[in-house]
């Protein structure tokens, strides 16, 4: 038997609670795992509260990441006493996920712990922080290089916002950060912000071109947003396109991409291959500050639910950790 957080479905409400479960319960899976830490992402939140479609079956256990020992498997890869780890696949949202003392899975998913990195310290990076690496190797894949000018990180004091802000940084680029909570300016800077920008800024009725401002964005936020960003991009600029906390809408011209070369680049680490992820975890585990897991608040199962609904709410700043 195990502790696990377990989403119901009733009527059109999720209905979250802390449940006794039995290990014959879990979804299938060649590995089991104990769990030591997951994390609350975005996507996370929307499913706890009910608030998004992120659950495709009931009953769910959420937790689109988690680190962990193996205590079971079938698979060539992995055996017991084996420090892992796993972001996305479905997991949380097709299969059980992470907020659970246990969780069995497709060993094909599973990542040994990159050096000597702790579970904690794994997830503390987690889905945000493999997203925030992803699109910051995006933009460098586009030719994006300090000399071209600022980075623009939107959604700056959230998970991936606030990751991608110290990892660009640290890579030598002039980062501007966008943010709704001007309370946390003064931490966005010790994290590596040269300019704090008010957020609404950038929900004005984009205009075909504006004046060129951005080398390169990592967006968070999406919607109107991401189309201001489009028409502020300078000449051959890039922007990762990796979220969507201000809406799924994207309406714009064609003008940015024809006239100034820019290029919207797509992030998607929930499918992303292995071989990629294991050079994302390689630099995230040589880039982030050797105290980052110190960074987060953690939370037991009971806590989630709550910590849940202050994420949505923008209560949170940075990386939070269930543990369960
Ligand atoms: P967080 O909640 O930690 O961060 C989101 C941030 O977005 C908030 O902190 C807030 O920052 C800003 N924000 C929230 N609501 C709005 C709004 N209505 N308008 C403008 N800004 C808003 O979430 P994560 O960092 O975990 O995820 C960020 C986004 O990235 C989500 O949309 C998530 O779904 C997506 N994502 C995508 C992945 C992928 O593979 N493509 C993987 C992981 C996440 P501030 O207060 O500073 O403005």
């Amino acid at each position: 038997m195990f502790n696990a957080l377990l989403l119901e479905e009733s009527g059109k409400d999720t209905l979250a609670r802390v449940q006794r479960l039995d290990v014959n319960q879990l979804t299938e899976g060649d590995v089991l795992v104990r769990v030591d830490y997951s994390s609350l992402n975005y996507k996370d939140a929307l499913a706890i509260t009910g608030k998004g479609k992120i659950v495709r079956h009931w009953p769910m256990v959420p937790g689109v990441d988690f680190a962990g020992t193996v205590l079971a498997s079938d698979h060539a890869d992995h055996k017991i006493g084996d420090e892992v780890l796993l972001t996305g696949w479905g997991v949380g949202e097709k299969t059980w996920g992470g907020m659970a003392e246990k969780v069995r899975v497709n060993g094909d998913w599973l990542q040994s712990l990159p050096g000597n990195m702790s579970p904690k310290r794994a997830m503390a990076i987690g889905t945000a922080g493999l997203t925030a690496m992803l699109s910051v190797m995006a933009l460098e894949h586009a030719g994006i290089t300090p000399n071209q000018g600022p980075i623009l990180v939107t959604g700056a004091t959230g998970g991936v916002g606030s990751t991608a802000l110290q990892l660009l940084a640290k890579a030598g680029f002039e980062v501007h950060a966008a943010t709704g909570r001007s309370a946390h300016k003064e931490w966005l800077t010790r994290l590596g912000a040269s300019q704090v920008i008010d957020r609404n800024e950038f929900l004005q009725e984009p205009a075909p071109l504006a004046s060129q401002v951005w080398a390169g964005a990592i967006d968070a936020v999406g919607g109107r947003t991401l189309a201001n960003i489009l028409s502020q991009t300078k000449m051959r600029g890039a922007i990762a396109a990796c979220g969507l906390a201000g809406g799924v809408a994207l309406n714009t011209t064609v003008m940015p991409f024809i006239l100034r070369g820019v290029q919207l680049l797509g992030i998607d680490s929930v499918y992303a291959p292995i071989a990629t992820r294991e050079i994302a975890w390689q630099r995230l585990e040589e880039t982030l500050p050797v105290d980052f897991e110190e960074q987060c608040e953690v939370y037991t199962l009971e806590q989630s639910i709550q910590a849940a609904h202050d994420l949505l709410a923008g209560k949170l700043k940075g990386r939070a950790l269930i543990q369960p």
